[in-house]
């Protein structure tokens, strides 16, 4: 029998790209002998629209910087190219579309998954893909109990990582407060940061 092909996609804010998010997409990679794995950083999140979000160039640029060094990473414009708001449902159809024989996994931290029943469209992205998500310090799978995800639970794998209590917003916040963010981040991402004088 031949082996299925699989690939991964990375959604996110990436604002900024952290090792929180690399360290899931490398184990992904990993665990489930993914070819790739698509960081696709959005263009407009429909869930961030009240907040200010640093330019989708600049997550772009950052988002390359701390992935160049690893063969199995590429970073996808697909949702930057695409006007409106970024639905993950039309980014798995875009990828659908280029790897037609292809496995796609969307891979994500436990607080996402849980999240994604209010998305648009679940069922139908929930028959276009299968899942693989991470615990997260902070956040519990409870929500996958819900007769939503259990008619799923086939097409969704829990993924082993060292967790990581990193995130975007804690990284801003510590770029406000004048901390060190040294050892959160890929040292090319905290030096663009700094060259751009982001999130003072
Ligand atoms: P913000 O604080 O701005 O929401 P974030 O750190 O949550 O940023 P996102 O860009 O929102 O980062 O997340 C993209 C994806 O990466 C989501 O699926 C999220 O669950 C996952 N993720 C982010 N940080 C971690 C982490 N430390 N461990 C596991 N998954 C994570
Ligand atoms: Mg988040």
């Amino acid at each position: 029998m031949e082996k299925i092909k699989s690939i991964g996609i990375m959604g996110g804010t990436f604002d900024p790209i952290h090792y929180g998010h690399l360290m899931v997409a490398s184990c992904a990679v990993e665990a489930f002998g993914l070819e790739k794995v698509f960081f696709v950083p959005s263009r407009i999140p429909p869930h961030k629209m009240n907040q200010q979000i640093t330019s989708p160039e600049m997550r772009y640029e950052m988002t390359l910087l701390a992935t160049m060094d690893n063969p199995w990473f590429s970073v996808s414009r697909v949702e930057l190219e695409r006007n409106g708001m970024s639905y993950t449902v039309d980014t798995i159809k875009y990828f659908q579309s280029e790897f037609p024989d292809y496995r796609i996994y969307f891979i994500t931290g436990a607080d996402t998954i849980v999240e994604i029943v209010s998305w648009k469209a679940p069922e139908e992205l929930f028959a276009m893909t299968y899942f693989i998500t991470a615990a997260r310090p902070g956040y519990s799978f409870s929500g996958l109990q819900n007769e939503f995800y259990q008619r799923y639970k086939d097409k969704i794998a829990i993924l082993e990582v060292p967790e990581l209590a990193i995130s975007s917003t804690g990284i801003r916040r510590r770029v406000k407060m004048g901390k060190s963010i040294k050892y959160y981040l890929h040292p090319l991402v905290e030096a663009y940061i700094s060259k751009h004088q982001l999130y003072r």
